[in-house]
């Protein structure tokens, strides 16, 4: 049987267990769900084990997180590549209830999608990786029966490459345990490729891959001047006015060109290829249809030089995020305040890094403060950002096994978002392949998340083809 009929004969079995899955609500957010969090990845252990993986277990990181499941499954060739797949069977908090057309732990199927909380982001895409490995069995001739139960039974040979799955409990909520889990764990999930399954693609018909996100440094300044307000008839104009220096300042972190001002901000930017860039303005983009999802903006604005797909996902940005100070009470009050406060946050490209930028912003600040006022710079927790290269063996073959399940060009895109990748491919020091087929319209975070069951078994198809594409990669 191929991959592809060995995914559709199974194909009930397996929304009928991911169903199973949905309807316990592992919210890591809310600590009266803990007991679901660790029963989701108590099913997972099973039911992966039931698939045939010889290895299921559930681990608790260390600091008292919420379980991760660890599962492998080894080549029969010792020197097969070893490939760690990472998503999450955490979910987000459900709120506002009474928007969801069902409720949100009771899946039901419409029209081709399986609405449920968890069915997009990501126990649906997690789950399609146990089909995927067992239609790639299948496909080799390796399992007994058409039916998943019978592989162990059988004794059904292994996949093509060693696989492991690490699925985290913790991810909606911060990731907090997850990089000491990955520390201490380091040997049993050392790697060649890591292969991430918690984004999305461009359209159902325009399947792509993800290729990095960018990272996040949020940062406070306070500028302190008179120890309190001070008349301005008695003394404006005579002494430096806090709110003044910091419009300055935060005036001054672009410059006419639209480029951030901090030294040696540009000197770790990774530029996009021309490869890059060409296949980023084939996607399908429509600017104004763009413009209307970001809250209805009058008009595209950014760094010059660059598209606007560019400007979000391949360059770095300071955003000011709030300013405030003085009198902003109703009616006026002539003073020259004390004290003016902003928070800036700064996203980050391949290969900043935050300490570099932090460290730059407080020369700048350092810089721009005027004599008699006093600077305070708070660095906010950082994520660093990652990227994975168009060129690299591992990304290509993730792309030959996304095109030969989709049977078309795939593309490919960028996401901001603010998962633990970077955490995933610094301490296990491999590269990242981003292989997902979730799509904006999943409503993912949102009430009424669903996702499309025909892109799930596509996923499956891909999982499968996957393996095979990385066996036979040059990835040492
Ligand atoms: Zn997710």
């Amino acid at each position: 049987m191929d991959v592809r009929g060995y995914v559709e004969s199974n194909a009930r079995e397996f929304i009928d267990d991911l169903k199973q899955w949905l309807t316990i609500p592992s919210i890591s957010a809310d600590p009266a769900r803990h007991g679901d969090v660790r029963h989701s990845a108590a099913w997972l252990a099973g039911h992966l084990r039931s698939a045939g993986f010889p290895v299921a277990e559930v681990w608790d990181p260390p600091g008292g997180g919420l379980p991760a499941v660890f599962a492998e499954w080894p080549a029969a060739d010792p020197a097969a590549p070893v490939v760690l797949v990472y998503g999450h069977h955490d979910v987000q908090p459900v709120e506002p209830l009474e928007e969801w057309h069902s409720p949100p732990f009771e899946p039901a199927e419409r029209d081709g999608r399986l609405l449920g909380r968890g069915a997009s982001d990501d126990k649906g895409q997690v789950l399609f990786h146990s089909l995927g490995v067992r239609a790639s069995i299948a496909a080799r001739g390796g399992l007994g029966g058409s039916s998943p139960r019978a592989s162990t039974a059988s004794g059904a040979t292994a996949p093509p490459v060693s696989l492991k799955l690490i699925v985290e409990g913790e991810e909606e909520s911060g990731s907090e345990h997850f990089a000491a889990l990955l520390r201490r764990e380091r040997d049993r999930l050392a790697c060649d490729v890591i292969v991430i399954t918690d984004t999305t693609m461009w359209a159902a018909d325009v399947p792509s891959m993800c290729t990095g996100m960018r990272g996040l440094l949020p940062v406070e300044v306070t500028l302190t001047g008179p120890v309190r307000d001070l008349h301005s008839g008695s003394f404006g104009g005579g002494v430096p006015n806090p709110l003044h220096a910091m419009a300055s300042l935060l005036a001054g972190l672009h410059d006419e060109a639209g480029r951030v001002t901090l030294p040696r901000f540009y000197d770790r930017v990774l530029p996009l290829s021309d490869e890059e860039r060409d296949l980023l303005a084939r996607l399908p983009f429509d600017e104004k249809h763009w413009l209307a999802e970001a809250g209805e903006s009058g008009a595209a604005h950014g760094e010059q030089g660059f598209s606007t797909l560019e400007r979000i996902w391949a360059r770095p940005t300071a955003e000011v995020n709030g300013m405030w100070g003085g009198h902003t009470g109703p009616g006026s009050k002539t003073i020259i305040p004390r004290a003016a406060h902003a928070k800036i946050s700064f996203r980050l490209v391949a290969d900043q890094d935050p300490a570099d930028v932090a460290a730059a912003f407080r020369e700048y600040v350092a810089a721009r403060t005027p004599d008699g006022l006093t600077a305070a710079v708070s660095i906010q927790p950082a994520v660093r950002p990652c990227h994975s290269p168009i060129t690299s063996p591992a990304v290509l073959a993730g792309r030959r096994a996304m095109q030969r399940a989709f049977g078309r060009e795939v593309l490919f895109t960028k996401e901001g978002g603010s998962g633990p990748e970077a955490d995933l491919a610094e301490i296990l020091a491999a590269p990242l392949v981003f292989v997902a087929v979730g799509l904006d319209a999943d409503q993912i975070h949102a009430p009424n998340e669903s996702v499309d069951l025909s892109l799930l078994l596509r996923g499956a198809e891909a999982s499968a083809y996957l393996w095979d594409e990385l066996a036979a990669a040059d990835l040492r």
